[in-house]
């Protein structure tokens, strides 16, 4: 017989460090592109899965002296790899009760019909892909759950200032999937308090100012979670490293540009065309498999909010020595 708490139990069995069960009836009202229920019309439940990125790995970034083990384990493997047996091995639990097992992992590669802001952070995503909706009262394909609505409906976290899930056990380092599915589960309570006090840590350290002040608000239920503005454009010409800490940047790095100057130090403000067409001249590593752009920002906003709900004790995963004495400021000398 199924039950949440056998769904718990199996998914920390298989790798998870959070699980957690949200009710499908907290999407009223979501775009019909990122509600479950126009992927699979019987839905009762959408489980949310939380896999930690290693602490560890953010650690060279903060020395400055390895950057390629987060995007090649703490993305790609986590999100390509780890994630795709995970779930495929979840399925068959579900499944092997009678209730079908939806499963969605993350698609940094696709949009959904008319999204000109997500973060383009493999090739594909470079152009829109045509779609139109495949029946009246239908969606445009793909149906694509909102990462950040979800872990929240599922009871995992909150908010953070960009839009990204700070969980109690992790703060920002996790990687999430989900699974929709008609198996009657009861749901887990949202997390009501934002771990979020928005203090400004993450917009401060981004080498490209890329988290912005216009508030946001996510309602989830009765609750409302505040939050800022992310110019996801802005953020992907400095996750490629566009900044002057970027340690792989050559001394004559854009020498011809007439804006180099306010490019290398964060002034600059790019637009979708203009990030699009600086990208071929950000190429200070070679991509990853399935065209993983290598992080060269040091993930600069999560390593400071990591840092800033450490110091207030929010962080429940303890460690021997904390993470670091110091804000991080968008990448070493
Ligand atoms: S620190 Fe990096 S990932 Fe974070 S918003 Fe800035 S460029 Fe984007
Ligand atoms: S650093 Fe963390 S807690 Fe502070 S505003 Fe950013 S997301 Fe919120």
């Amino acid at each position: 017989m199924i039950s949440s708490d056998i769904i718990k139990q199996k998914a920390l069995e298989y790798g998870a460090d959070l699980c957690g069960i949200g009710d499908v009836r907290l999407y009223e009202g979501s775009p019909p592109q990122r509600d479950p229920r126009f992927i699979q019309p019987k839905a009762a439940a959408v489980i949310g899965v939380a896999l930690r990125v290693p602490r560890g790995i953010y650690r060279g970034i903060l020395e400055g002296t390895q950057h390629y083990t987060y995007t090649s384990l703490g993305v790609k493997a986590l999100s390509e790899e780890v994630v795709g047996a995970f779930l495929l091995k979840m399925a068959r639990v579900i499944e092997n009760e009678g209730y079908e097992a939806c499963i969605q992992r993350s698609a940094p590669g696709l949009r959904i019909k008319d999204d000109m802001d997500t973060n383009p952070e493999v090739t594909a995503t470079r152009r829109l892909i045509h779609t139109e909706p495949v029946g009246p009262g239908k969606p445009a394909p793909e149906v694509i759950l909102d990462e950040t609505q979800s872990a929240v409906i599922c009871g995992l976290g909150t908010p953070g200032y960009r839009g990204n899930v700070l969980t109690p056990e992790f703060g920002p380092f996790q990687r999430f999937a989900f699974i929709v599915t008609n198996a009657p589960l009861a749901p887990d309570p949202v997390i009501t308090e934002s771990l979020c006090d928005q203090c400004g840590a993450c917009a401060d350290a981004c080498p490209g100012k890329a988290i912005c002040g216009s508030e946001r608000t996510l309602v989830v239920g009765e609750c409302a979670f505040p939050y800022g503005s992310w110019d996801t454009w802005q953020c992907s010409v400095y996750y490629r490293g566009a900044h002057r800490s970027n340690p792989f940047m050559p001394a004559d790095f854009l020498r011809d540009h007439p804006e180099r100057e306010a490019i290398l130090s964060g002034e600059k403000r790019f637009s979708r065309e203009e990030a699009l067409a600086i990208y071929d001249r950000l190429k200070f590593l070679p991509n990853t498999h399935y065209g993983y752009v290598p992080c060269l920002c040091g993930k600069a906003c999560d390593t400071a909010c990591y840092a800033h709900l450490e110091r207030k004790g929010l962080i429940r995963k303890k460690f021997a020595m904390g993470f670091i004495s110091e804000p991080a400021t968008g990448g070493r000398p």
